[in-house]
């Protein structure tokens, strides 16, 4: 449709203003033909990729990835699911051995006809064939003519691939029926960035991708319906009312095929699913963006997927308000894939179960819509600020939208993070997502840890700065790869408060915060409280005190490394602020003008991680 061609035009609402100095981003611009053979799910396609280097340097190789050849017997991913202790049960069958049992890669037991595979041909560069190589999922490239800074070339290839049986997010035929999940398809650019080339083996975790256009045609059987990441070019074009233009084609009985146009702008992903018995449902909001569920004909699941039309309308208002407004026209959920996998402009989830599973899926995966998508983290390096992040803004959105407000929706990530602790497998945030240990570290400092920093800065900084924090976090560095300093700078700059010291030891380090009510003594006026740091991240402390006669008063002792003293954000109690408490200091001593004294509380929010809270109270 004309309406959506208008937005190939250089496009200010996809404007980046990074405002780091000198920020640069790589640029892709996809076209991409491809055919699929429905009864075989073996494709072809044909890809023309202009690429800008926008880096200050001069490149010799690139890498492409071919993820679907990780489904195969003996390919990383199935080595890793072999070798993992904890291997995810969606990849691994259980099987007895004698009176054991064990868990047994699903890529080990795939036939040549059930295995992922992306084959390239005729790859060349501004027309000159180039020398390559397939390691596993990656294509190692050597330019026939460096590309020098600030130019752009054209890469061409073809590729023949086949859908694997879906094993984990990409693949067919999964156990919920959907025939085709089409995600990291295709042959996708790796990313350099200012870290250097990007090109990890697919292990089945995070990703990494570049800017840019996509303009696909797919040519499926004409009895598929298909949704996925972009804007449909020809919904007149295919047979049924896919845009409600009114305008619905006869297709003649002896076609056998159709093409779907899509263009996705200013993306670093393309993602499809296509099924013969999808319904199609739209939903369009009064806040400029349609929604589309898609979802098999299934009388079970129906009413689900009807009831969660209005619940996404209602979570995206609100995650448009609490971050920024989702720029594009359109998001689709769709049934397939496995679980719940995030992509441009749509997720892939799984449509059974209850409807609360329904709900809360489509609410995390819609929130990777800011914090994945549009704030494009390197979700391999720093998975806390993609998966952590989405985690907050789906507790909240969902907490928002209950019946019944919880006072700490965020509660279950606090006891995940304090079950890692005391489990000793901990590993700092900075560790690459492919390379924990085990896969419920990984996910616990992921989405709980993650979540908890900024439920935590939310408890250094006050409610009113961040939730400023969050919206020019957006505003700043949106369409681009922000980085974990830039988060921390964001917070600086809106509260004024130093922060690095909390970058520093909640995402690099292990360290853990345990504040402790040592003594309390008093007599005659004064009460005298010593405090003892245990653990060995520091943290500024609000402490709760309630008197025999059932008055309360705050104190507040800033951390000196923040240079800041917070607001009172409880201003119905009184609150005195302290003396900063160094952190080289264990202990710390204050005084209370009265006694005896009730209780006390250190940090009553519970905001803050203190890995033993038992400590945090005096009862008299
Ligand atoms: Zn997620």
């Amino acid at each position: 449709m004309k309406k959506y061609l208008l937005l190939l035009i250089p496009f200010g609402i996809f404007a980046q203003n990074n405002p780091n100095p000198g920020y640069w981003q790589q640029k892709v611009d996809y076209k991409m033909d491809v055919s699929m053979d429905v009864k075989t799910y073996q494709y072809k396609g044909k890809q023309n990729l202009v690429y800008t280097n926008n880096s200050p340097d001069t490149l010799y190789r690139v890498y492409y990835h071919l993820f679907n050849n990780a489904f195969q017997p003996n390919s990383c991913m199935d080595a890793r699911i072999k070798s993992i202790k904890d291997p995810d049960g969606r990849m691994a069958t259980k099987v007895k051995v004698g009176d054991k049992e064990v868990k047994e890669s699903r890529i080990a037991a795939l036939k040549p006809n059930e295995i992922g595979f992306l084959k390239i041909s005729n790859l060349k560069q501004d027309g000159i064939e180039l020398k390559n190589k397939v390691v596993s999922t990656i294509l190692e490239v050597d330019l026939a003519k460096p590309l020098l800074p600030h130019t752009s070339t054209t890469f061409s290839l073809d590729f023949d691939g086949q859908v694997p049986i879906q094993i984990r997010r990409s693949g067919r035929n999964n156990k919920e029926g959907v025939e085709l999940s089409m995600s990291q398809w295709y042959p996708k650019m790796a990313e350099y960035d200012y870290e250097g080339w990007q090109a990890d083996p697919y292990i089945a975790r995070e990703f990494h991708g570049v800017w840019g256009n996509f303009d696909v045609n797919i040519t499926i059987d004409k009895n598929y319906i298909l949704g996925g990441s972009g804007y449909l070019q020809n919904g007149n074009q295919i047979g049924y009312n896919y845009q409600d233009t009114g305008v619905i084609v006869k297709l003649p009985k002896k076609q056998k095929t159709i093409t779907w146009h899509f263009i996705a702008p200013n993306v670093h992903d393309f993602t499809w699913a296509a099924d013969k018995n999808y319904i199609h449902d739209k939903l369009v909001t009064n806040f400029g963006t349609t929604l589309h569920f898609l979802y098999k004909n299934n009388p079970n699941i129906i009413q689900n997927w009807k009831n969660l039309q209005p619940k996404t309308a209602q979570l995206m208002e609100i995650y448009n308000k609490t971050v920024g407004k989702y720029p594009y026209e359109q998001y689709s959920v769709i049934q397939g894939g496995d679980g719940g996998m995030e992509y441009a402009m749509c997720t892939l989830i799984l449509g059974e179960g209850t409807f609360d599973g329904l709900l809360g899926v489509t609410a995390h995966e819609m929130a990777h819509s800011w914090f994945q998508h549009i704030l494009a983290s390197n979700e391999a390096k720093n998975s806390w600020m993609d998966e952590g992040f989405t985690t907050w803004l789906e507790n909240y959105g969902l907490n928002e939208i209950a019946d019944k407000k919880q006072e700490n929706p965020h509660a279950d990530s606090y006891a995940g993070y304090a079950s890692l602790v005391k489990s000793g497998k901990e590993q700092p945030q900075t560790t690459h997502a492919d390379r924990y240990d085990e896969n419920r570290p990984y996910s616990i400092q992921a989405y709980s840890k993650g979540n908890i920093f900024l439920t935590q800065l939310e408890y250094l900084i006050g409610k009113e700065n961040f939730i400023k924090t969050l919206k020019r976090y957006y505003a700043d560095y949106k369409f681009t790869h922000p980085t974990p300093n830039d988060i921390k700078h964001t917070a600086e700059k809106v509260s004024g408060a130093n922060l690095d010291w909390y970058l520093t030891d909640w995402t690099k380090t292990t360290n853990t915060i345990d504040y402790g009510i040592k003594t309390v003594e008093g007599s005659g006026e004064n009460t005298k409280v010593i405090l003892e740091r245990i653990g060995r991240m520091p943290m500024p402390l609000d402490i709760l005190v309630t008197y025999e006669d059932g008055s309360q008063e705050s104190f507040y002792i800033p951390q000196t490394l923040m240079r800041w003293t917070k607001e009172n954000q409880n201003p119905g109690i009184k609150r005195t602020v302290l003396e900063g408490w160094d952190w080289a200091y264990p202990t710390f001593e204050f005084n209370i003008n009265k006694y005896p004294v009730k209780n006390i509380t250190i940090d009553p929010s519970g905001f803050m991680a203190d890995v033993n809270r038992e400590n945090n109270v005096f009862k008299k």
